[in-house]
């Protein structure tokens, strides 16, 4: 990591942005956060989208469309150290329960179902196209880290931060992933 203050970008695939939320329930640590390290970008915490070189890359969210790959492999080019930050991106999260279906069926599903107007699915170009499964992060990317939970709690949240600015790589024994 650098030696000033390390970087940080977060980014969202296909997630409720409750990870993000839960960030903010750390309370006065945000302050703490403040001096210890700078935000670079983030769609919730700043309103900043465009992925530069930083320590630490933050993905919350399922990979389940084409766009969520190409933000992926943008981050994890562009960070040192990726962080799958809740269960979404750690495992594949609720997303997973279309991967019973064929995408076909579920665009069908989704965009006509029953109605009797002139309903569509959209054109790629208009919406991202799915991927033929809903994924995890490590599935697409390499990650460094996890710090899951749906959303994470402040605590793990915390703590994981905490090790990431000592240098380390947070490991979550079983005490930390009860509720
Ligand atoms: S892990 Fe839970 S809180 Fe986080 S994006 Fe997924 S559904 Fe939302």
């Amino acid at each position: 990591m650098a030696e000033d203050k390390p970087t940080v970008a977060t980014a969202c695939m296909c997630g409720c942005s409750g990870c993000h939320m839960s960030f903010l329930d750390v309370d006065e640590f945000v302050k703490e956060l403040a001096e210890l390290l700078e935000f670079q970008s983030s769609h919730v915490i700043m309103d900043i989208k465009d992925i530069e070189e930083v320590d630490i890359g933050i993905l919350e969210g399922t990979i389940t469309n084409e766009e969520n790959v190409e933000v992926a492999k943008e981050m994890r080019d562009n960070c040192e150290i990726l962080v799958a930050w809740g269960d979404c991106a750690c495992f594949g999260g609720i997303m997973t329960m279309r991967n019973f279906e064929p995408v076909e069926d579920i665009l069908e599903e989704c965009y006509i179902g029953k109605s009797d107007d002139e309903s569509e699915i959209p054109d790629p170009e208009h919406v991202p196209a799915l991927t033929e499964k809903a994924r995890g992060l490590d599935e697409v990317i390499e990650v460094d880290a996890y710090i899951p939970g749906c959303p994470p709690s402040a605590d793990i949240i915390r703590y994981g931060l905490e090790k990431l600015l000592e240098g380390e790589i947070p490991k979550l024994d079983k005490d930390k992933l009860r509720y």
